[in-house]
């Protein structure tokens, strides 16, 4: 591991002055925010990361980063509070099983008592091409020097919003759920605070996948928002190799309003299959007003792969995203709701 400087800022503000220009969360940036750490120093010790300054947030003490708060319509969720926190948390339990059951799902226990909300949404693909710095090969790495997942082991790769220059999944299971419930993200910076809508964080990676997301250098994660109160009847269902402690072969989070049979609403959020946290409009608007039935539920998975490309190992994913998809939906309807 190469030699950095190691900052601890105890607020917010000084934080962002820290990590000005430098800071960012790009995988080449000088200076990185570190919350538990868990992907960081990780990529740190496989070189793929090289900040020369470290800015520890966990040591900044503004209360409204570690808190979550219910508000009239719905959640603030700091950035610093931790994944074991906000699964553990009864009323989110109750009010949002999407939200717990996909962190539950996510890593090991350790893990996720270590590991915070705003590290957790930018953590980082698990293509092997990409953490493995003896490939010559990642756009994602080193800009311009080409993709060697594109015909190698590509079993892992994303179907969904992937280029000509780079295929890598986004790996997570909690964000499929921010963007299934039209999340708001709160960020800071030096010219102030500002939000935006989840499903924008993310960013395609089309010819720049080093750029992964929309924040600009030093922007600092403090909150996610949601807002149109509870939505009990919701959950997350993750298909994997082994039971635990794997990541998504395949995974849908569903939230869905009834009425009888009809469905009035519906948001779906995919992962495992996308290079962003996928929200699948187009089998959202196939869905609203009907009835939810096996039937109905396949013509949208169908219509929301309809564009999938897969490359010589990943063809399974079409068919499995699709199953979950369904699944899903199916279970979201039979839920029994108190
Ligand atoms: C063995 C293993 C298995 C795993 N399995 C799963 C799994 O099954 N499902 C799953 O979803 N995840 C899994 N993970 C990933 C894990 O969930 C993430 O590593 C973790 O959530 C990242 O959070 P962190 O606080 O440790 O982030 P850090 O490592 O501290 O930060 C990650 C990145 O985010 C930036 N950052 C952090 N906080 C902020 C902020 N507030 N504002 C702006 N930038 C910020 C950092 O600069 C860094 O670039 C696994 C990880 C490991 C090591
Ligand atoms: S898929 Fe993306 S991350 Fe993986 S080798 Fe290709 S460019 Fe790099």
């Amino acid at each position: 591991m190469r030699p950095f400087l190691y900052e601890a800022p105890t607020d917010a503000a000084s934080a962002v002055a820290l990590g000005s220009v430098r800071a960012s969360a790009h995988v080449t940036a000088p200076a990185q925010f570190k919350g538990g750490g868990t992907t960081l120093i990780d990529l740190m010790k496989l070189d793929v990361m090289q900040p020369t300054t470290v800015i520890d947030i966990t040591t900044i003490r503004d209360e409204g980063m570690h808190q979550i708060v219910q508000t009239e319509n719905g959640l603030r969720i700091g950035s610093l509070v931790s994944m074991a926190q906000l699964q553990a948390d009864p009323s989110v339990i109750r009010d949002y099983p999407i939200l717990t059951e996909s962190l539950w799902q996510a890593a090991s226990q350790q893990l996720r008592n270590m590991a915070r909300l705003g590290g957790n949404v930018l953590q980082r693909t698990r293509c092997s091409y990409f953490r493995d710095t003896s490939y010559s090969q990642c756009n994602k790495r080193v800009p311009g020097s080409g993709c060697a997942a594109l015909d190698g082991v590509n079993r892992g790769h994303a179907v969904l919003g992937v280029s000509d220059h780079c295929i890598a999944l986004y790996p997570g299971d909690w964000a499929p759920a921010l963007v299934a419930l039209d999340a708001e993200v709160e960020v800071l910076g030096m010219s102030g605070r500002r939000s935006l809508a989840f499903a924008h964080l993310h960013r395609l990676p089309e010819t720049t996948p080093h750029i992964e997301t929309s924040l600009a250098p030093g922007e600092l994660i403090t909150a996610f928002i949601i807002s149109g109160g509870p939505r009990r009847r919701s959950l997350y269902r993750k298909i994997r190799d082994r039971e635990s402690y794997a990541f998504a072969n395949a995974s849908a989070a569903v939230a869905i309003d009834l009425d009888g049979e009809i469905v009035r609403d519906v948001r779906i959020g995919l992962g495992g299959v996308a290079t962003i946290p996928w929200r699948a409009r187009r089998a959202e608007g196939m869905l609203r007003g009907q009835k939810l039935d096996e039937t109905s539920a396949t013509d949208a998975a169908n219509a929301e792969f309809r564009d999938a490309r897969s490359r010589k190992y990943n063809a399974y994913k079409v068919a499995l995203g699709k199953a979950t998809m369904v699944r899903a939906l199916l279970e979201a309807k039979a839920m029994e709701i108190s």
